[in-house]
């Protein structure tokens, strides 16, 4: 029987339904916790005997500290039910809830705790059935929570009905935990013995830890044989740390209370009620840390761009205007050419031509303007850059070689294939291409070589490198070549780099640019690599 698909934003108890590294280590951070538990059993075991005088704070302490944790635990899973709407959530949160509420009165039942507090203990018997109560019903919580796992459904975040059932949930804890005082309180003279006195267990007693055992092994088995992910880890570790509890105080110390292994089993007592609750704190400590630092970068590139789009729309007013006004220009001049008698139809027609030409150019900014912004997210696919590079480079190689131009091709089988829109990725490589000849065109001396790498950088990322040996980019210059309509070129419209960064940015990556010795630009970009699907890989769009 295999597990039932769980929902992926679950971060406590599913984001990693298949155990990644960071899982794996975890388990064995529980392994290692688990090992020091036994040894120091085994440790205490020698003296476990050994009678220790009751201590009228301690017991108070011990039971407020695990139902304060029993408590808050079952707050943070409620709380990530609500949010994830994960059926076995809830389940488990009851189970924490029931048994972090059968403390209070455990501990008010102790006779040495009840006359300190002014009353009489409501029998011999009680305070053992509590503790009974909470042996097996944490246990049976957590099988419950380990077998609906495998059946629940996917998460349906539209439900609205999760409220309602985290309140039914806790009513219903709350309800089952005050009954169970009552009838225990009000009938313990008539309950089956097992105390003999207040200090030793009766031989019925011994039934109790032999289920909570059977009980604890069966949600453990459970938990193991299916799929794990980090809550079930620290489950399986808060039930190993209540079996080394059972075993110290039923076995190892034979049930006498406040003996050395008494007091060393309500230890591991307070760990097991506290081991997922650490565990969600620290995750919800790292959730928030990702959050402000993903939020912090979120207003930085929000502010990046917004400064970025107060460049880009007065670079496109000083652009547009220019044409606009040498259109009108041309339109009044070709009016008062056709107004002459006879009229001057050759000098209209150039006003004319001079008009489609600006008008052309504004169509073109415009167009530049529109691939910029358009991010192509929903056309990416799996690209393989060697087989890309080489396909640009067929289409420029020909007006290389007519340029002069020797060209290297140095592609690295080992660099990554990356997730990218093929037709922005082809059109950044052929526009660095297409630069770097018409580079090399301009009053050159010496050899003209043209050099296109791909390989894969320190972080394994996807890196492509175009390199020529023209006049390079002027240091007092760097970046401003990607700014929009920065251009040296006569008849150049200075948003091709422009646009190669916005697709390089737009796919996760950095285009720079710096210059060789002794001459020539580098322009290189990286594009991180990651998993990916295997179907539908091309190489070109
Ligand atoms: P355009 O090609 O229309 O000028 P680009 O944005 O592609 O627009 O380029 C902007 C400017 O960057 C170019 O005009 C040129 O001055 C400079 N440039 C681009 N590539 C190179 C290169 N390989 N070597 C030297 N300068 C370059």
């Amino acid at each position: 029987m295999s597990d039932a698909r769980i929902p992926e934003d679950i971060p406590m108890a599913a984001a990693d339904v298949r155990l990644d590294q960071a899982s794996r280590r975890r388990e064995r951070a529980a392994i290692s916790l688990l090992v020091i538990l036994v040894l120091a059993l085994l440790g205490i075991t020698p003296v476990a005997n050994h009678a220790l005088a009751h201590s009228g704070i301690l017991l108070p302490a011990y039971a407020t500290a695990v139902l304060m944790c029993d408590v808050v635990t079952a707050v943070l899973l409620f709380s990530l039910f609500s949010v994830h709407a994960w059926p076995p959530l809830h389940i488990l949160a009851m189970g924490y809830l029931f048994a972090g509420l059968t403390m209070a009165p455990w501990t008010l039942s102790f006779p040495e705790i009840a006359a300190e507090l002014g009353f009489s203990a409501p029998g011999l018997q009680s305070t053992a059935w509590f503790g009974a109560l909470r042996r097996l019903a944490f246990p049976a919580f957590v099988l419950a929570y380990a077998i609906m796992k495998r059946s629940a459904d996917t998460a349906d975040h539209r439900d609205p009905s999760r409220l309602r059932l985290i309140w039914t949930c806790t009513a219903a804890a709350v309800l089952a935990a005050a009954s169970a005082t009552w009838l225990i309180f009000t009938n313990a003279d008539s309950l089956p013995r097992f105390m003999v006195d207040e200090r030793h267990v009766a031989a019925l007693w011994q039934y109790v830890p032999m289920a909570s055992v059977l009980l604890c092994l069966a949600a453990m088995g459970w938990l193991w044989s299916g799929k794990r992910h980090r809550l079930d880890i620290w489950v399986m570790v808060a039930l190993a740390t209540w079996l080394v509890e059972i075993i110290l105080l039923a076995y190892v110390s034979g049930g006498t209370r406040f003996t050395v292994g008494w007091w060393a089993g309500r230890l591991c007592g307070l760990a097991s009620s506290s081991v997922v609750l650490v565990a969600l704190l620290a995750d919800t400590a790292a959730l928030h840390a990702r959050l402000a630092r993903a939020l912090t970068a979120e207003r930085r590139a929000r502010e990046a761009r917004v400064s970025s789009l107060e460049a880009l729309s007065a670079s496109v007013a000083h652009e547009v205007n220019q044409p606009v006004a040498s259109m009108i220009t041309n339109a009044n001049a070709g009016l008062r050419w056709l107004e002459r008698n006879p009229p001057e139809l050759d000098e209209t027609r150039a006003a004319l031509q001079r008009i489609v030409h600006d008008g052309d150019r504004i169509g073109r900014i415009i167009r530049g303007i529109r691939a910029v912004f358009d991010r192509g997210e929903n056309r990416r696919h799996a690209i393989d850059p060697n087989r890309l590079v080489e396909d640009c480079m067929a289409e420029w190689r020909r007006d290389a070689h007519r340029a002069g131009i020797s060209v290297e091709l140095q592609l690295d089988p080992i660099a990554p294939k990356v997730w990218a829109n093929p037709v922005q990725f082809q059109q950044v490589v052929t526009n660095l291409i297409s630069n770097a000849i018409q580079a090399m065109q301009i009053e050159h001396q010496g050899p003209k070589t043209l050099r296109v790498s791909t390989d894969r950088d320190a972080a394994g990322d996807l890196r492509i490198v175009v390199q020529d040996s023209g006049p390079g980019v002027p240091a007092e210059v760097g970046d401003r070549v990607f700014e929009p309509f920065y251009t040296t070129k006569q008849g150049g419209m200075g948003m091709g780099l422009m646009f190669c960064r916005a697709v390089v940015e737009a796919h996760g990556g950095r285009l720079s640019v710096s210059d060789v010795t002794p001459r020539g630009a580098r322009f290189e970009f990286t594009i991180p690599a990651q998993d990916l699907p295997e179907a539908d890989e091309r190489g070109r769009s």
